[in-house]
């Protein structure tokens, strides 16, 4: 074990774990008292990072295993996203999107080299407006005939009122109609329920290659592919979300390149910056061309510092080979999880570095809290889910801590 990781866990002494006293109360107290309330107070006041590990305001150190959901796939404190950031904010931070620059002229360019094909790419600064984009994108493609959607019941695209109108998660969009906005919902994974609601009168289907809200719930192999067909027939547009899936999350760049399809849209944010905010919609064929000059835009969407963000994060898995190892170290996650053997954790599904130790009783909440006391930052995403997601970064050593460790935490929980 390094120095480092042997810092890691026993936050046993009083008065220093968050929620015990010291900066980190007074932070969350704060905190409570400034904040709309939609978050809760968060458990944990995080100050630094470097690598995989971060350190809360009281000094405990923690490895995190959810990377900022998603997102930190370079971990904390990369050299090359520092050096890229600072670089383009002492040259250029700005321009709007009433001059061209340089840094988002080759990002756009890199994306569609490493989708392939012919497309065109609009950046954002969120996946909810990436998917507001595309909403919009397909709307303007179809016409007023086509007068629906469709996306998937369990489904996440967003909070904003359009990209939530899309999300199937009805607990979160329901409180928020009516939405102006026909969107059939259909059991994901079900070829059937897909092909009785896609018509000549659907303007698009929205689906994920994976549901990561929903508790890291793959498609079925095949779903994908069939979907692509009945779009096809129906004249629909297939939108893919791959805003947590993509980025190398699961060892390809882009999930849906799996299967080898070529969707009509695809939606991304999450890991394209690396922690940095930005997300783009990229449209194919027509998509990438049905918006006409004044149809949309965004003030700060693709700004240069954003973009040389996402440019280093890119440029880095490149050169690390982050993608293989994805591969090899998600394996060993997944397989460690397994080897956990406790009748608590029913089974562990997902790919690459993006898992879900589904449990067999909601317990979600106590595993996280369990996993944090001991050291370890994880996310509860559902009752009976906990989400792991850490840094394309993280070290064979580093999952080795945390699998070794996660018998207790769950003897714990
Ligand atoms: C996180 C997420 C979104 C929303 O992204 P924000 O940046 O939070 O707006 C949309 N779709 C999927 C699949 C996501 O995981």
């Amino acid at each position: 074990m390094s120095e480092r990781s042997e810092r890691i866990g026993g936050h046993g002494a009083p008065g220093l774990s968050s929620g015990e006293g010291g900066l980190g109360t007074d932070l969350r107290n704060r905190f409570e008292t400034a904040m709309m309330p939609n978050y809760g107070v968060p458990p944990v006041a995080l100050a630094r990072g470097e690598g995989c590990r971060v350190w809360d305001v009281d000094g405990n150190a923690y490895l995190d295993l959810i990377g900022g959901i998603a997102v930190s796939a370079l971990g904390h404190a990369h050299p090359a996203l520092v050096e890229a950031v600072s670089a383009q904010a002492g040259t250029l931070a700005h321009t709007s999107n009433l001059f061209v620059h340089e840094p988002g002229v080759r990002l756009a360019e890199r994306l569609l080299g490493l989708l392939g094909g012919d497309g065109r790419v609009f950046f954002t600064n969120s996946g909810a407006e990436a998917n507001e984009a595309a909403y919009k994108l397909v709307r303007r493609h179809a016409g007023p005939d086509r007068t629906y959607v469709v996306a998937a019941d369990g489904g996440f695209h967003g909070r904003t009122m359009g990209a939530l109108a899309l999300t199937g998660k009805a607990s979160i969009r329901e409180p928020f109609g009516p939405f102006g906005a026909d969107v059939r919902f259909v059991t994901y994974g079900s070829v059937d329920a897909l092909r009785e609601a896609v018509t000549g009168e659907c303007a698009a289907v929205f689906l994920e290659p994976t549901q990561g809200e929903g508790g890291i719930v793959p498609a079925p192999e095949g779903y994908l592919a069939a979907a692509r067909q009945i779009c096809d027939e129906a004249g629909a547009a297939l939108v893919i979300d791959e805003i947590q899936s993509g980025i190398g999350r699961t060892g390809v760049w882009f999930q849906h390149q799996r299967e080898g399809i070529r969707p009509d849209v695809i939606t991304l944010a999450k890991g394209l910056g690396g922690g940095l905010p930005i997300g783009a919609c990229v449209g194919f064929g027509d998509y990438g061309t049905a918006f006409g000059k004044g149809d949309h835009g965004s003030t700060f969407g693709g700004n240069p510092i954003a973009c040389a963000a996402a440019l280093a994060v890119l440029d880095t898995i490149d050169k690390e080979g982050l993608l293989d190892h994805v591969t090899a170290v998600g394996e060993q996650l997944a397989d460690g999880i397994a080897a956990a053997g406790h009748p608590l954790l029913a089974r562990v599904r997902g790919a690459g570095l993006w898992r879900a130790l589904v449990l067999s009783e909601p317990k979600s909440a106590d595993v996280e809290a369990a996993a944090r006391d001991a050291g370890f930052l994880v996310n509860a995403v559902k009752p009976d889910v906990i989400r792991v997601a850490p840094p394309l970064i993280i070290t064979s050593g580093e999952v080795a801590s945390f699998t070794a460790a996660l018998p207790d935490i769950l003897r714990k929980t």
